[in-house]
């Protein structure tokens, strides 16, 4: 019970990638190095997230540059040789994003090698992370499908497929990040939704999750929380059509953010909730007793079973040693929670 996870990314050693920067370029040159360099990364991440204490651990996105074009470089019919600068996210910020040219199609699974190569070390419950179908959409140039659902549609085949060939490779959890379901609340219970189940049809991972969230730490997504007013009430909006889905678990933040904890009240014991205790957005580390208080807020509203302490965010551009000192506090904060119940 209160079996503790993270968002998914994880930031890179200084010897993989530039520290503390999103889309961070690649310290080597060499594919055969930079592979090398992966793995070592790797296998830190997955030995730094047991010694912290989560029971649920994950590769920390080491392979990944960025959570969505690092798993779009595996995709043909996308152009990444020129770039376009466009606003993602509701234009909350512009981002040098590649453009669809064709019809789209997965060569070969983009992920399973690095997914592999993470179950051969670790024992514990291994969760892999791929951006959502609206996620993509959003983080893309199109001159190709012409509207956004068509595009969705497509990307959510191949998401499909890459997931099946993940959870054969040995995941046990495919989590698709959705973090531009708050931008566009409208949108999620028509095609959102639908493109989300379209990813996870059929598939037989132990769970299936969705992550959605206010974004990393960065100016940009400070900025935009500023104008969000005192209550911030997105998730009432989706809530409703994800309870409905066919995903298995919802992660949200909650940890120093103005979401009220009773939208919990909207998913009860209907799903399980990846209760984000952790905020990825400071840099001050919380203690055991700052997440346990997390924890009892959420436990007044749906049971314990369903719930998983979880980080609010990826922590991909945060310092290496605050980033773990924070899971250590999570696994510690729950561990106090459910040594009382
Ligand atoms: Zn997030």
């Amino acid at each position: 019970m209160l079996k503790t996870t993270l968002a998914g990314s994880l930031p890179k050693p200084a010897w993989l990638a530039e520290p503390e920067t999103l889309w961070a370029p690649w310290a080597l040159e060499s594919p055969e190095r930079r592979l090398e360099a992966i793995q070592d990364a790797t296998r830190l991440a997955l030995e730094d997230q047991e010694l912290a204490g989560l029971d649920i651990v994950s590769d920390g996105e080491q392979s990944r540059q960025h959570f969505v074009h690092g798993f779009l470089e595996g995709i043909e019919g996308i152009d990444f040789n020129n770039k376009r600068r466009i606003g993602i996210r509701d234009d909350r910020y512009e981002a040098d994003c590649p453009v669809i040219v064709s019809a789209l199609s997965r060569p070969k699974p983009v992920h399973a090698d690095q997914v592999a190569y993470a179950r051969a070390h670790t024992d514990r419950e291994l969760k892999f992370t791929l951006p959502g179908p609206m996620t993509i959409v959003d983080t893309l140039a199109d001159d190709h499908y012409g509207d956004r659902e068509s595009m969705a549609m497509a990307f959510a085949d191949i998401l499909n497929a890459e997931a099946a060939d993940l959870i054969a490779a040995g995941a046990d959890v495919i989590q698709f990040d959705e973090p531009a379901f708050n931008a566009y609340t409208h949108l999620v219970p028509g095609w959102g939704v639908e493109a989300l189940n379209r990813a996870a049809k059929g598939l037989k991972a132990k769970k299936t999750a969705v992550h959605i969230c206010y974004g990393y730490g960065i100016q940009q997504n400070n900025d935009w929380k500023k104008t969000l007013g005192k209550v911030w009430a997105q998730y009432r909006e989706i809530l409703p059509a994800l309870v409905a889905s066919d995903i298995d678990q919802i992660s949200l933040e909650f940890a120093g953010s103005r979401v009220p904890v009773d939208v919990l009240e909207l998913v009860g014991d209907k799903k399980d909730v990846l209760v984000g205790a952790i905020d990825v957005a400071s840099a001050e580390v919380e203690t055991p007793e700052q997440v346990a208080a997390v924890i009892r807020a959420a436990l007044k509203h749906m049971p314990a079973e369903r719930i998983y302490p979880c980080t609010n965010c990826g922590m991909a551009p945060m310092k290496r040693e605050i980033a773990y000192a924070k899971l250590a506090s999570l696994a510690k904060g729950a561990k106090m929670v459910r040594e009382s119940l």
